[in-house]
């Protein structure tokens, strides 16, 4: 049956209420709990401590839809958006959690059911993979489900292998998969085509099975507990008969929405969906009190909101389109976050002014990158013109290789960060730091902004994200 996305996310919020999980709200996406994780990136974030045991709740069984960002640190999509049908920066991730309550039989048999029974979704279309040595898994997967042998599928990466740390829970993964239909291409799960977007991962059920020690070993967990993720608008496009995620009813508004800010006449331009997908992660960052900066997480949204300004100028936008898009997206998901409208007007004064500054360097820099591309032979663009736009116009590094990539092109990554080290001695020598321009920005932001400086993220982040 075709279901809007609100509706699939209430039906499974209801269907594990039914099975006695505790319905928790989506908790922020600055983790609360974990100084050393950029963005919450799962469901199971606000539960890192109850898995460790460190945390108690008064109920062993949880069930959510929790908003996630993956544009920096250990998962990153920020160069999937445009590129594949499945990725976002911003996505809401479905899960039941089990705390050393179920296990594997009833993690396997209530993902089914839910997804055969109450979606109904034809079973011929799932496919699901084990990790290689659980046989566990995929007996309960042929024997208890009655899937055949040769659509599960053993898998002895990382992939089926999730791990908290280096020590501490970890277990075999089992993931289930949607065949798309073969006129797109891809293949399945462990073979050379599976990057393709015809077999799309749907839902990751975590078995949290081991201790692992620092020595490597591993012992069972004396409560084995169960994560599990299903990405929202995945499930949703396969609901609404759609391949890509960018189909789905909240993306079509939002393009739309796009389209007529920008005056783009075209609404399959790649462009339209990064913005669609860009102003989703912004206007949550910016609500859950991440401000743009030049560290850390406020560089993050600084960089992706100055992203969705340059797709917006490629369109042809003339004027500051970005901000115009929040009370879209209110309309689209304000029922589901109340926040978005709540806190509608600081988005916006915040995208704007964003949008304003850069706006006065974007151009000329996309001039200056021109005039460079014209005398470059080869296809890499070099380090000092990526450092000279950075540092005089405000573009981020993976801003430029944006562009490059639409041309077929590539950054000279490591001679940039030469340039960067060489500019940052050349400051301390100096004893004062360059005419930076994101530095410029970052002050003045401060002056116009002191009254949000309690938002500010003032903890280390030690995840590493690359630019
Ligand atoms: P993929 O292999 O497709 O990148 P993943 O294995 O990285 O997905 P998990 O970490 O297992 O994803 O997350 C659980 C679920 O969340 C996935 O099965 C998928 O449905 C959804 N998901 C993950 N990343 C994204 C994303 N960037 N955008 C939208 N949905 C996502
Ligand atoms: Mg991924
Ligand atoms: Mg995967
Ligand atoms: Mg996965």
């Amino acid at each position: 049956p075709h279901m809007t996305t609100a509706q699939i996310r209430q039906a499974f919020l209801d269907f594990f209420s039914s099975k006695q999980h505790q319905a928790i709200t989506s908790s922020s996406l600055v983790p609360g709990n974990d100084p050393t994780l950029l963005f919450t990136n799962a469901g199971m974030v606000q539960f890192k401590d109850v898995f460790l045991g460190a945390d108690q709740r008064p109920y062993t069984r949880a069930t959510s839809s929790q908003r996630c960002v993956r544009a920096g640190g250990k998962h990153n999509d920020l160069e999937n958006v445009g590129y594949t049908a499945r990725h976002h920066t911003f996505f809401e991730m479905l899960g039941n959690f089990s705390f050393g309550d179920y296990f594997k039989e009833d993690a396997i048999k209530f993902a089914w059911q839910f997804l055969t029974e109450t979606l109904q979704l034809p079973k011929e279309k799932l496919l699901v993979t084990v990790y290689h040595t659980d046989d566990e898994a995929f007996d309960l997967w042929n024997k208890h489900i009655g899937l055949p042998e040769d659509r599960i599928i053993r898998i002895d990466t990382a992939d089926n292998f999730w791990s908290m740390g280096d020590t501490g829970p970890c277990g075999p993964c089992s993931e289930i998969f949607y065949d798309h239909g073969e006129e797109i291409w891809g293949g399945p799960p462990g073979s050379p085509e599976e990057d393709g977007d015809r077999f799309i991962e749907i839902w990751n059920l975590v078995f949290m099975q081991y201790n692992r020690h620092a020595d490597g070993t591993m012992e069972p967990l004396p409560k084995q507990s169960v994560d599990t993720g299903m990405g929202l608008e995945r499930i949703s496009a396969i609901m609404q008969g759609v391949h890509s995620n960018y189909e789905i009813d909240i993306f079509q508004n939002l393009i739309s929405a796009a389209a007529s800010v920008t005056h783009a006449q075209d609404l399959s331009d790649k462009s339209l969906r990064v913005i669609a997908d860009h102003i989703r992660s912004c206007a949550f960052l910016i609500s859950d009190g991440v401000m743009p900066s030049n560290e850390g997480r406020g560089y993050v949204l600084r960089r992706i909101i100055r992203r969705a300004v340059r797709h917006g100028n490629k369109l042809g936008a003339t004027d500051n389109f970005f901000h115009k898009l929040v009370s879209a997206l209110g309309e689209q998901m304000g029922d589901a976050y109340p926040e978005l409208h709540k806190q509608r007007e600081i988005i916006e004064k915040v995208l704007r002014i964003e949008e304003e500054q850069f706006g006065k360097t974007l151009e000329r820099g996309l001039a200056i990158l021109e005039e460079n591309l014209k005398d470059l032979s080869g296809d890499v663009i070099p380090g000092d013109v990526v450092f000279k736009l950075y540092d005089t116009y405000g573009f981020p590094a993976d801003l430029t290789a944006d562009v490059a990539r639409e041309r077929f092109m590539t950054i000279d990554e490591a001679g940039f960060q030469e340039c960067m080290a060489a500019q940052r001695k050349m400051a301390q020598q100096a004893g004062k730091f360059g005419t930076d321009y994101n530095e410029q920005l970052k002050s003045e932001k401060h002056t116009e902004f002191k009254g949000y400086e309690h938002n500010h993220f003032s903890g280390t982040v030690v995840e590493l994200f690359v630019d």
